[in-house]
């Protein structure tokens, strides 16, 4: 008999769920307060466990196509001197994204395995029966209810699995510009770079051969965070690019960072993976490939549930196993954020002696560097460090 899910959020992590349960034979349906599938964001860095999860699911040709592959990620001091130049090795890719692209190529995948979506559809909790209760008074039932439904999870939150939710004080101002002729010296062609300047942060992304996703970094209490106003503040913090900065402005949003912790990720039949279950700051560039990569290894999970009372045990046996690398992600995440609080000239030697440090690269890169449950690289493939010394 075919197995029934409910998907509570169509975002990154949301659809990559959904497809990888329609791809072994559920019947799903996703459930989206907005009025349609719609990415929340500008650019992206997808690293090459994410990118793994979307071959596996079919999205991969679709987002990688025209998307940006950086030969090297580079971090510069206040002076935009470099700290760090590290190559982009070709087996551990990491490629740049439009969002909008992204989830197009995900909802694509969903709808090629049969995923239904309803949109306008708010989520307002759900039960361990597996229910899903929605804004207006309905509630729909199925085997399994997944909560994707980001930081402020009400699935999260109506099942009791909340520990923490905490909202950093730093935040970022992100926006995509047109990219144009002589952007870049030619020594800067096919980079990723981050500039430091006291807390302030700007991060240069191409995305495309065309527009370039801008990360303008900062404490929520900097005047900076007003763009439009106080331009000539992030001007003076990052002068050899003021003619990108320049351009910005128009369409930047604001907004900090949640890290949510969650008691277990899952109740019964209901289950939570994301942001919702494990937020964190955007500092490695992997809250959304660890959404992709624990949506896909949730439904590996349950193929070993053969009957829907192996539902939950088979959600307990997928917690234990993809919980420690998710949460040693979210921890150097973390970590390598406190490096914004560090004076300009002890940062670039804590990154540069950290960064040179083969055991503590290991740490920063375990999960790019993992081999994601369901990708075919995870057959014969162990990720790096063992899971022993993580835990
Ligand atoms: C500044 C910044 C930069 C980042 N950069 C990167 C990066 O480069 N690489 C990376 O991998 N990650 C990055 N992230 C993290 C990444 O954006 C998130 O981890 C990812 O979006 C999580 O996906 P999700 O599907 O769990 O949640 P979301 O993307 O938040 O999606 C949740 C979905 O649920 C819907 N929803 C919410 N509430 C309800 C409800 N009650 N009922 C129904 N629907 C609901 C929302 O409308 C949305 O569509 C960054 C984050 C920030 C803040």
């Amino acid at each position: 008999m075919t197995r029934t899910a409910l998907v509570a959020g169509g975002g990154i992590g949301g659809l990559a769920t959904a497809a990888a349960l329609a791809q072994r034979g559920w019947d799903v349906t996703v459930y989206e307060r907005q009025s349609e599938l719609r990415a929340a964001g500008s650019g992206i860095y997808i690293w090459e466990n994410g990118l793994r999860v979307l071959e596996a699911i079919g999205a991969y040709e679709e987002v990688a196509e025209g998307a940006f592959f950086g030969t090297h990620f580079e971090q510069r001091d206040h002076r935009n001197a470099i700290i760090e130049s590290s190559p982009i090795a070709a087996d551990k890719r990491l490629l740049t994204v439009l969002r909008s692209r992204l989830l197009h190529a995900l909802k694509s995948a969903c709808e090629r395995a049969g995923v239904k979506v309803v949109t306008h559809a708010e989520v307002i909790g759900a039960t361990a029966r597996g229910e899903l209760l929605l804004a207006g008074g309905k509630t729909v039932r199925a085997d399994l209810v997944v909560g994707v439904d980001g930081v402020w999870s009400r699935v999260r939150q109506s099942l009791g699995l909340e520990l923490l939710h905490e909202q950093t004080r730093e935040g970022a101002l992100r926006e995509v510009i047109p990219a144009r002729p002589g952007d870049f010296d030619p020594q800067d062609q096919g980079k990723y770079i981050e500039c430091w300047n006291g807390t302030r942060r700007f991060l240069i992304t191409p995305v495309n051969e065309t527009q370039i996703y801008l990360a303008l970094t900062c404490m929520q209490d900097d005047e900076a965070v007003d763009l439009a106003r106080n331009r000539h503040l992030w001007i003076a913090s990052f002068p050899e690019w003021a003619h990108l900065i320049e351009r910005a402005g128009a369409a930047s949003s604001w907004g900090v960072y949640s890290i949510t912790r969650s008691r277990a990720w899952s109740a019964g039949h209901a289950a939570i993976v994301g942001d919702a279950a494990h937020a964190q700051p955007p500092n490695l560039g992997q809250g959304g490939g660890m959404a992709m990569q624990n949506g896909l290894a949730l439904a590996v999970a349950l193929e070993q549930a053969k009957d829907a009372r192996d539902i939950p045990a088979a959600l307990e046996a997928w917690e234990k196993a993809e919980r420690p690398l998710i949460e040693h992600c979210q921890r150097w995440s973390i970590l390598y954020g406190e490096v914004t609080y560090l004076p300009d000239d002890v940062r670039s030697r804590v990154i540069r002696s950290a960064m040179g440090d083969d055991w503590v690269a290991g740490q920063v890169f375990m999960a790019a560097n993992s081999s994601p449950t369901g990708t075919t690289a995870s057959q014969g493939r162990r990720t790096p460090a063992s899971l022993e010394e993580i835990r």
